[in-house]
């Protein structure tokens, strides 16, 4: 499979965050997000086998958790899909997180998916596949990058018309975070502001958690590898 990177650091995302992680990143993405903070995955990277990424994860971390990300990890997924199988084998605790746009129905069940819904100032609307609910697991997890008003109401809409919360463990609202973004680890960066987007969320109470991106504020946002 072709790889971008692989490097243990804390995860950033998700509920699982703020909990040490192992992260391979696929190389490759069909989708061009106008936010995207992922650009240096679109190509490139080294061509690894199977046993070698799993030499380098187990060299980083005996076990705990593992996430596999891109880009768009599900466009190897002839390659990931035994790359996940094997790290379940191995014991660790396998997050998989993708754009929605492939299909997720190979994906191991034991995986935790974290699945993108893209909103319409994403610059990728309607590439949700509709299908891939029917894969969800209710470990799950559903996130929506967030840069306005207008996202946040596709996202809310979104969450009560597929009864989102009976699904899955956990819906993600996550202020989009400025790509350009350097030095100061500062919550100002944020598209959308979080204590609007709190507001908001208060007010139509919906049942998602507010995210933010805490390996931004923790290390300079611009950095990679952690
Ligand atoms: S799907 Fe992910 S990696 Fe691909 S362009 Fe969008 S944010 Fe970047």
């Amino acid at each position: 499979m072709q790889v971008t990177e692989i490097y243990r650091s804390l995860q950033g995302e998700s509920t699982y965050a703020g909990l040490a992680c192992v992260f391979v990143r696929l190389t490759g993405c069909n989708l061009r997000c106008s936010w995207c903070d992922s650009e240096f995955s679109f190509s490139g990277g080294k061509p690894m086998t199977l046993e070698e990424v799993l030499g380098e994860v187990a060299r980083l971390s005996p076990g705990g958790l593992v996430e596999i990300t891109g880009g768009e990890p599900m466009l190897q997924e002839r390659e990931v899909v035994p790359l996940m199988e094997e790290l379940l084998k191995a014991g660790y605790r396998v997050l998989l997180e993708t754009n929605g746009e492939r299909p997720l129905a190979q994906v191991p069940k034991a995986v935790v998916k974290i699945v993108d819904v893209k909103c319409p100032h994403s610059g990728e609307p309607n590439t949700f596949a509709l299908e891939n609910l029917a894969a969800l697991q209710p470990h799950d997890e559903l996130k929506f990058v967030l840069t306005d008003r207008t996202d946040y109401e596709f996202a809310r809409d979104f969450v009560r018309n597929h009864a989102l919360a009976e699904r899955v463990h956990a819906i993600l609202f996550s202020p989009a975070f400025e790509k350009t973004a350097s030095g100061e680890r500062d919550i100002s960066h944020c598209q959308l502001d979080p204590q609007t987007l709190a507001g908001w969320i208060l007010a139509d109470n919906i049942p998602a958690r507010l995210s933010l991106q805490i390996h931004k504020l923790i290390w300079d946002p611009a950095a990679k590898g952690v």
